[in-house]
């Protein structure tokens, strides 16, 4: 399943996904079964078959229950439960998360690991593949690659569409470059498929609106507190990008004017207010002591005036923030996540109360706030569900070479 683009080898992977999509729908099957309902020519189909059982796609097995004295007991053909057939990957600013499918769809497995934020690119993909190679399926083996289909990823920062813009990597790291990001470059030198990139938060978005606290719903907004602030927006069924990939900065909103100065390069805005480590510089400017997160949890839990006091106000402005957004964007489900929601109803409440008194009051009982339910792996589900392309949600999202995929390496241009 690898992915030249000539016309002939189109034909063949659309044959490819035929007879994966049949042995998806109904398990296990004979080859006269397949040839059947798929309709091929009986070469064709096992040349498709032999390609996808070398590349580990398919497995065969003997049916147990052929009955005896009628020659050979049939062989069935099925999908190999260890075959993965799409790779998520969040690279977010302080951690890696991955997870994978397999051909069933079923995610296999999933795995997260803390890094320094100055880590380099190369480093950072040599984890990813360390991680992916921790994966195993249900069955005994590792996961199996030879069906890879394509890799999503996530990264931070604004990730604009190619056609639209020349800007196919974050703005932070862009300095006017364009072209393909280095975790698309470096990843598909190690599993030679292509490489779909998007912003972090807005996979984590997708994720939870489609298998998270916001499934089926058609109006979603996501918010993230974490070491950075951002979200994404489900508008009317659909993932909503924003021209230039722009939507969902909900971290940069302004909150106190003139106020501190942000990454962005913009002042006051909720991330300097909201973000993990906004949080913790004002817990110690109160006199409290807390080095990350879970300390800060346990000063909540043990009753902090200091650590309520303050998660108070920030749930507040955080709360104001997100009843303006509803007023203009009219969401049925709010989901809040990231690791600063682990503060529970110390921060949660505020929010809750503010978003109550801000939004128009026939908004009010008509918007769920909800807490995120698929934890630090979000983004790397939702970069799954780019890369399958599946899910309503993504009906009218850019697919392919729109969605900043990496060009085909050209050797005459390097
Ligand atoms: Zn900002």
């Amino acid at each position: 399943m690898s992915h030249p683009r000539g016309p002939l080898s189109q034909l063949r992977r659309g044959h490819e996904e035929l007879v994966l999509g049949l042995l998806r729908k109904h398990g296990p099957l004979s080859r006269g079964e397949l040839g059947k309902r798929c309709g091929l020519s009986r070469t064709t189909l096992y040349d498709i078959l032999a390609e996808l059982v070398a590349s580990g796609a398919v497995v065969t097995a003997t049916s147990q229950e052929a009955p005896r004295g009628r020659g050979r007991p049939a062989e069935t053909l099925t999908l190999n439960p260890d075959a993965g057939q799409a790779i998520g990957i969040d690279f977010a600013r302080r951690a890696l998360h991955v997870a994978a499918v397999n051909l069933a769809h079923e995610v296999v497995g999933s795995a997260s690991e803390p890094h320094d934020a100055d880590l380099p690119w190369e480093q950072r993909v040599e984890l990813a593949v360390r991680l992916v190679g921790s994966l195993t399926g249900t069955g005994t083996g590792a996961l199996r690659l030879g069906a890879l289909d394509a890799i999503g990823v996530g990264v931070v920062g604004v990730v604009g569409s190619q056609r639209a813009g020349g800007e196919g990597r974050p703005a932070e790291e862009g300095g006017g470059h364009t072209g393909p990001h280095p975790a698309q470059v470096l990843l598909r030198e190690r599993f030679g498929v292509p490489v779909l990139l998007d912003n972090n938060t807005r996979l984590a978005a997708l994720g939870e609106s489609i298998w998270g606290a916001a499934a089926g719903g058609q109006d979603v907004l996501y918010l993230r507190l974490s070491h950075g602030v951002g979200g994404g927006l489900v508008v009317g069924g659909s993932l909503h990008r924003g021209a230039y990939g722009l939507s969902g900065e909900f971290g940069h909103i302004t909150v106190e004017p003139g106020g501190a100065r942000c990454d962005c390069g913009g002042t006051g805005c909720l991330e300097t207010v909201a973000s993990i480590r906004a949080v913790l510089d004002a817990f110690r400017a109160a006199g409290g002591r807390a080095a990350d997160v879970p300390e800060l949890v346990k000063a909540v839990r043990a009753g902090d005036r200091a650590a309520l006091t303050l998660l108070g106000g920030v749930g507040a402005r955080i709360g104001e923030v997100l009843a303006a957004l509803c007023n203009a964007i009219g969401p049925s489900v709010i989901v809040i996540g990231g690791e600063l929601v682990e503060t529970g109803e110390a921060l949660v409440a505020p929010i809750e109360r503010a978003l109550h008194d801000h939004v128009m009051p026939v908004s009010r009982h008509r918007v769920s706030l909800r807490r995120a339910t698929l934890g630090e792996v979000a983004g790397a589900l939702g970069g799954i569900a780019l890369v399958l392309h599946e899910s309503p949600l993504l009906s009218r999202y850019p697919a392919g070479p729109d969605l900043a995929e990496d060009p085909i390496p050209d050797k005459e241009s390097r």
